[in-house]
């Protein structure tokens, strides 16, 4: 039987392991949307929105914004006509919460988890390339404390997430320490295995 479900690729990776890089390739290659959290939450901020408002308290300090508040925001956003087949979520789920809300989410708009790429990076390139980041692009929430942070946080509340992929057998690790080039042909292939 044709599986007609909105297929849905959940990048996983520390902050600065090149999910949005990737996910922006990808919504070329697959020909569906990137959906990145906190690029919606930035779009907020920058038209000064109330959800923006409340989202700049938690991302100055490099801390969550609250899982209802975030969920909403991707529930809207899967509700838009561009996500008819499915969606690239970057940055999303990040807590466990949020990845039972998913399931829920999957559920109302009938769609499935494809596949679950970890891109892979040390620590320590993770750190410098946040750094190099925040002199290029600006970003408030690049400073070395605030970097600090978001790793912690990364530590304590996204990465057991990747045991619960692993465990539904959703997860494939990806060496995410070399180019974009390379990373990239690698994630396609994973992709295209998992479909
Ligand atoms: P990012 O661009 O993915 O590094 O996200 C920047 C900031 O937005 C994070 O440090 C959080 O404050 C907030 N954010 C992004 N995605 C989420 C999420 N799924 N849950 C809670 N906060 C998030």
């Amino acid at each position: 039987m044709a599986d007609n479900r909105k297929t849905f690729v959940v990048l996983m990776g520390a902050p600065g392991a090149g999910k949005g890089t990737q996910a922006k390739i990808l919504q070329e290659v697959l020909g569906l949307p990137q959906v990145a959290t906190g690029d919606l939450f930035r779009e907020n901020l920058k038209n000064e929105t109330e959800l923006g408002k409340l989202a700049k308290t938690y991302m100055d300090k490099g801390q969550l914004v609250p899982d209802e508040v975030t969920v909403a925001m991707v529930r809207d956003r899967l509700s838009r006509p561009d996500c008819v087949s499915g969606a690239i979520l970057d940055g999303f789920p990040r807590t466990p919460a949020q990845a039972i809300a998913l399931n829920k989410l999957l559920e109302e708009f009938n769609g499935h988890i494809n596949i679950v790429p970890f891109i892979n990076v040390n620590q320590e390139v993770l750190i410098t390339r946040l750094q190099k980041r925040s002199e290029i692009e600006g970003r408030a929430d690049d400073n070395a404390e605030t970097i600090l942070t978001r790793m912690k946080v990364y530590r304590e509340q996204t990465a057991p997430l990747l045991n619960y992929f692993q465990e539904r057998e959703l997860l494939v690790e990806i060496d995410g320490d070399r180019s974009v080039e390379v990373v990239s042909a690698e994630l396609q292939d994973v992709i295209r295995q998992a479909s």
